[in-house]
């Protein structure tokens, strides 16, 4: 800022606009610089989910070309959050077992790379984060995931499929069957008690709310462990 200040009074545009750009720039971490920050500042560790919560269930469908690209994009079916997300979760979860459900992750943690390709195939920020920000995801920070029923790892009704771009899958769009309203209704409801936020236009996406200082990252799921 200080240069900036300086380089403004001083009448230098030129000098402005290049400092300008440089704090503009995403911070993108690679494995050395996560390695550091998490030395600092240990909520920041991504822990492997399935780990860490008994009874949850993977479907990474990034890992498989069941997914709107059509391409395998990850190498392995992984899933890791920060920390504090995956506490919230596992917390979570404990409430969705006495019911008789359980927790299934399509996508969790997802190197900045991905988010890249992304772009290149889809090339519309309405349907894919910017390249320029990153996403929630790409920070630790948002789980797209599903309820199934715990005994037979059946997946409950739904309003659509995963990843659907239709309106049906918005999280307040209207559904007539009162099954899959109740469904959704649990899996809204119970998240937000542990900090989570739906995202409005998909019913499987949940930010965790208390994400500051989580940067974005872009180290493949292997050189995690
Ligand atoms: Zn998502």
């Amino acid at each position: 800022m200080k240069i900036i200040t300086i380089a403004i009074c001083l009448g230098f545009p030129f000098l402005s606009l290049v400092s300008q750009s440089t704090e503009n720039k995403l911070n993108v971490l690679d494995r050395k610089a996560y390695e550091r920050s998490i030395q600092k500042n240990s909520n920041k560790e991504l822990i492997n989910l399935e780990k860490k919560i008994p009874g949850i269930t993977l479907d990474i469908k990034y890992a498989t070309r069941d997914n709107f690209t059509k391409q395998v994009i990850y190498k392995e079916p992984k899933a890791f959050a920060r920390k504090p997300v995956a506490e919230a979760l596992r917390k979570a979860n404990l409430e969705f077992l006495q019911l008789g459900y359980s927790i299934k992750i399509f996508d969790a943690y997802r190197p900045y790379a991905a988010t890249v390709k992304f772009f290149e195939i889809v090339g519309d920020t309405r349907y894919v984060a910017s390249p320029k920000t990153g996403s929630r995801h790409n920070k630790g920070c948002a789980i797209d995931l599903t309820l199934v029923d715990q005994k037979t790892k059946r997946e409950l009704s739904m309003p659509t499929e995963y990843d659907s771009f239709r309106k049906e899958a918005w999280a307040e769009a209207s559904v007539s069957d009162p099954e899959i309203l109740k469904n959704r209704t649990i899996l809204i409801s119970t998240l937000s008690q542990y900090g989570f936020r739906v995202n409005k236009t998909e019913w499987w996406h949940y930010d965790f709310l208390d994400c500051s200082g989580f940067e974005v990252l872009d180290i493949p799921f292997e050189e995690l462990e």
